[in-house]
């Protein structure tokens, strides 16, 4: 997927980076998007912290 370009307020939590983007129809969006090699975990939540709690309790599968 792309990645959004407007990240802000990003927070690394181990491998998981999680970032506060604006979708550009008047919402933020939270990303927590793994950065290991082989993993490709990324996922989009509603709040900042469902997207902390995800980064926090993420498990590389690789
Ligand atoms: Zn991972």
């Amino acid at each position: 997927m792309p990645r959004p370009n407007r990240f802000r307020d990003v927070l690394r939590v181990g491998p998981v980076q999680v970032g506060t983007y604006y979708d550009g129809r008047g919402r933020d969006k939270h990303t927590a998007a793994c950065t290991a090699p082989r993993c490709g975990f990324s996922a989009d939540y509603h709040s900042r912290s469902a997207a902390e709690l995800a980064a926090r309790t993420h498990r590389c599968t690789a």
